[in-house]
């Protein structure tokens, strides 16, 4: 059986970097992990149906909207995901104009049964330059309390997911400049 390993982090704290990173170190080990961005394949979806023409809009979709391509994205990676390593890029919650969504709801969490649930976390001002920094992406305009506030929700929601599959919670900090041991502690996950 392959192991499964979810990934998550508030939007700017660097996730898909340090997932980016620790795959190259462990490719160099002979370990390989498929790499799967929940958000690619929902936004697959919403493309297609005309909904959206940016991944960034997805969470200011109709909340059932979001929950119906969530679904579909969570059986569509259950089914590719086999017997595989795989490392799943997502979010614990996602901040919506009606509140925060669960990203791993309980038929999300069924479908996927991860071994371990990864927070990648900074400092809330850490992620607040890095947005400003960002032109790729449409990153909200929040402020550090707000983003110090949904880091605290996503730990919690977190322990509720590890009650539901009895995953492990990993806490990866992600701080300016220490990349590489961002990286490090990744690897140690996924070794
Ligand atoms: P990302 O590229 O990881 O920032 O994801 C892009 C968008 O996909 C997010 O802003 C959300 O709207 C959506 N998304 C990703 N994962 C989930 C999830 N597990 N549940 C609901 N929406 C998600
Ligand atoms: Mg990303």
């Amino acid at each position: 059986m392959g192991k499964k390993v979810v990934v998550t982090g508030v939007p700017g704290v660097g996730k898909t970097t340090v997932i980016t990173g620790a795959m190259d170190r462990l490719a160099g080990e002979g370990i390989v992990y498929e790499p799967i961005n929940f958000g690619t394949f929902m936004f697959e979806l919403a493309r297609k149906e005309g909904m959206v023409a940016d991944r960034d809009e997805m969470r200011r979709l109709d909340r059932d909207v979001q929950k119906r391509l969530q679904r579909a994205a969570a059986s569509g990676i259950a089914a590719i995901s086999g017997d595989a390593n795989v490392i799943i890029d997502t979010h614990s919650s996602v901040k919506t104009p009606v509140g925060y969504l669960p990203g791993l709801p309980e038929w999300v969490l069924r479908e996927l049964m991860p071994d371990v649930i990864v927070l990648v976390e900074t400092d809330e001002d850490q992620i607040l330059q890095r947005r400003l920094g960002d032109e790729s992406r449409t990153r909200d305009m929040e402020g550090a309390r707000s983003i110090a506030e949904h880091q605290q929700f996503n730990r919690a929601i977190a322990a509720a997911y590890a009650m539901y599959t009895g995953c492990t919670v990993k806490i990866v900090r992600n701080e300016n400049f220490l990349l590489d041991r961002a990286v490090e502690d990744m690897v140690d996950v996924l070794r």
